[in-house]
């Protein structure tokens, strides 16, 4: 752990799942897709990506569930924070909800992704660029 490279901890709400990121930052995005608004129940999701390797759940089970034929998303069993997004064909990076962060404000999203999906009571306040659909 160094002061660029920071171990990050998060969990669930109900406390039973922790996890630790400790690779560096890679993106962080606000992604408005319809697969991800289901997924939480909520008109966006705030996602941190970092290297695969350097994240490890420290604490329960999350359940994992195929979102679609090339990601699985994982939550809490017991509460269903919904805490990290992978697709098969990225498995060097996994995607962790940035609200499920100890310390979610260090992390702030530079961009929004799949805002052709966007839902139009969500506004977009256009200092940060956006993207149709997936940027990757
Ligand atoms: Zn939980
Ligand atoms: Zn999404």
């Amino acid at each position: 752990m160094t002061r660029d490279n920071p171990e990050r901890l998060g969990g669930c709400l109900c406390g039973a799942v922790r996890y630790c990121a400790d690779g560096p930052l890679l993106y962080a995005t606000h992604c408005h897709c319809t697969l991800c608004r289901r997924a939480s129940g909520a008109p966006l999701v705030s996602w941190a990506t970092f290297p695969t390797d350097g994240f490890h759940f420290i604490q329960g089970e999350p359940t994992c569930y195929a979102s679609s034929p090339v990601a699985q998303r994982r939550f809490c069993p017991t509460c269903g924070t919904h805490l990290t997004f992978q697709r098969r064909d990225h498995p060097r990076e996994i995607d962790v909800t940035i609200a499920s962060l100890d310390q979610p404000e260090q992390v702030v999203p530079t961009n929004h992704t799949w805002v052709r999906s966007r839902l139009p009571w969500v506004h977009i306040d256009g200092h940060l660029p956006c993207f149709e659909g997936d940027p990757l």
